[in-house]
């Protein structure tokens, strides 16, 4: 399975959990390193060439990719009125065209093995929109798009699609936002507490296991009921 993203947050515990549960992982990272017992490539996923060069190293070391979690991501967040054409372009090419780019390398393998998990990692911030986040919502909104058009045009192939988005996780994307705004998202969140990384990766442990099988196309909230209703 490869993860992308996998040096940091949650793609890291990604690569963790899938690595405990006994599958061969593959991670991919710009900065930092990966886990232990984790094949890390280098890669950024807004370059095809370095997207398609990855692939043939994991294939090469690990064989087809038959679970492919799309977990890199950015934000670049500020009010639309002081938005930037970069603001925007930065966020867009990294989320929808990136995760586009690496989708696309990994479909092809999968249908000929008739196999495939594809687990796109969205937020709950596509579905409920947010203040200030005007290219993030709409990069991570797409993802739903993406995933159930993959379903259709894949789903004969036994390979299925969906999305998992996550509500407030604890990790260096978040640790960056005030005090006040973290304290505003935990009085609205049913459950009481921000998530966990781990919470994320069960949730694709179990999207990408035997039992997923006839989920396709769905969109699972890892959000402690923050986006309910959505
Ligand atoms: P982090 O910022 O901790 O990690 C982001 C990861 O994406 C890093 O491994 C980073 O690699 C990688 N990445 C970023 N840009 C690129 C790129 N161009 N090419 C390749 N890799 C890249 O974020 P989180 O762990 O918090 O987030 C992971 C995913 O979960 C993201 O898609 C995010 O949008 C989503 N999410 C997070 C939530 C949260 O509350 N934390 C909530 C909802 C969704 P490197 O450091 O090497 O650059």
């Amino acid at each position: 399975m490869l993860v992308t993203g996998g040096s940091k947050g949650i793609g890291r515990a990604m690569a963790e959990a899938f690595r405990d549960a006994g599958y061969k992982v593959a991670a991919t990272y710009r900065s930092g390193g990966v886990p232990d017992g984790v094949l890390g490539v280098t890669c950024d996923i807004t370059d095809q060439g370095q997207v398609d060069q990855a692939f043939e190293t994991i294939e090469a070391e690990l064989g087809p990719v038959e679970v492919l979690v799309a977990n890199a991501g950015v934000t670049r967040d500020t009010l639309l009125m002081r938005m930037s054409d970069d603001d925007w372009d930065t966020v867009i090419d990294t989320n929808l065209t990136g995760t586009f780019r690496v989708v696309r390398r990994a479909a092809r393998p999968m249908m000929r093995g008739r196999f495939g998990r594809v687990i796109l990692i969205s937020s709950v911030v596509g579905l409920l929109g947010s203040p200030g986040q005007l290219n993030y919502a709409s990069s991570k909104s797409a993802l739903v798009g993406m995933a159930r058009s993959l379903a259709r045009e894949l789903g004969s192939r036994n390979v299925t699609a969906n999305v998992v988005a996550p509500g407030f996780i604890e990790t260096d994307m978040t640790s960056v936002l005030p005090e006040e705004t973290i304290k505003g998202y935990k009085a609205r969140i049913p459950v009481g507490r921000l998530g966990s990384v781990d919470d994320v990766a069960q949730a694709a442990m179990f999207l990408a296991g035997e039992h997923a099988g006839y989920i396709t196309g769905a969109v699972i909230p890892v959000d402690g009921g923050l986006g309910m209703g959505h």
